[in-house]
């Protein structure tokens, strides 16, 4: 039996990326976009801004519920830009903005001190109604590598342009999209989700 989970996020390209990821490994869940309210992501980690994320919409919804939180750490900063990297450079910044300042405040950080890494956490929250006392769990994903000096490639978003994965001496946004989402803080937290959410799948098919 079909099982629907909904995706706390507005955005179309996330819930395709969810949709063809799940999908691989569980035909038989379906991703849903979420349309409901937003909730104000308050907290102070990755793992509580997801879980805010999918109690809401799961509280909304009636459904299981998905969600994700997402950043830049780097080491020199004691983790910043961490959960506020989508406004690093003001609320209103834009990706080439946040880059810009993360690059500048780096400006005298020399390698090997350049240490840096992508989170990524999904929140999975099954409502009360579908299973006694409701039920919670968090997938954590780390994509350990280094800032470069410069902005380089075209592919990807944000700070792909100045991350450079451990091991390679490209940028994120030098990769192919295939070989970054198979290696990406959010493939790594996929994989440690699916377990869980098979689980949840079968538990209430
Ligand atoms: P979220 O949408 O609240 O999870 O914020 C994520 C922010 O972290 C984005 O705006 C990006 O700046 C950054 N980020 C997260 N994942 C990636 C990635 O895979 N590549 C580049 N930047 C990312």
């Amino acid at each position: 039996m079909t099982l629907e989970v909904v995706l706390a996020s507005h955005n179309a390209h996330k819930v395709a990326e969810f949709q063809r990821i799940i999908g691989e490994r569980l035909p038989d869940v379906h991703v849903l976009a979420y349309d409901g309210p937003s909730p104000v992501e308050d907290g102070t980690s990755f793992a509580e801004n997801a879980l805010i994320k999918a109690r809401a919409a799961a509280a909304h919804t009636g459904r299981v519920a998905l969600a994700d939180d997402s950043g830049i750490c780097v080491d020199v900063m004691g983790g910043a830009p961490g959960i506020f990297s989508a406004r690093w450079a003001g609320s209103s910044a834009g990706d080439e903005a946040n880059r810009r300042l993360l690059l500048d405040q780096l400006a005298d950080v020399r390698r090997p001190d350049r240490g840096a890494s992508f989170h990524c956490t999904i929140a999975l929250v099954v409502p009360e109604a579908l299973t006694a006392g409701g039920d919670e769990f968090v997938a954590e994903g780390r994509w350990p590598g280094s800032l470069s000096y410069e902005p380089r490639g075209s592919h990807g978003f944000g700070y792909d342009p100045i991350f450079e994965p451990e091991g390679r001496e490209v940028t994120a946004a030098e990769l192919l999209p295939d070989v970054k989402n198979a290696e990406s803080h959010r493939a790594r937290a996929f994989t440690a989700l699916m377990p869980e959410l098979a689980r949840v799948a079968s538990a209430l098919a």
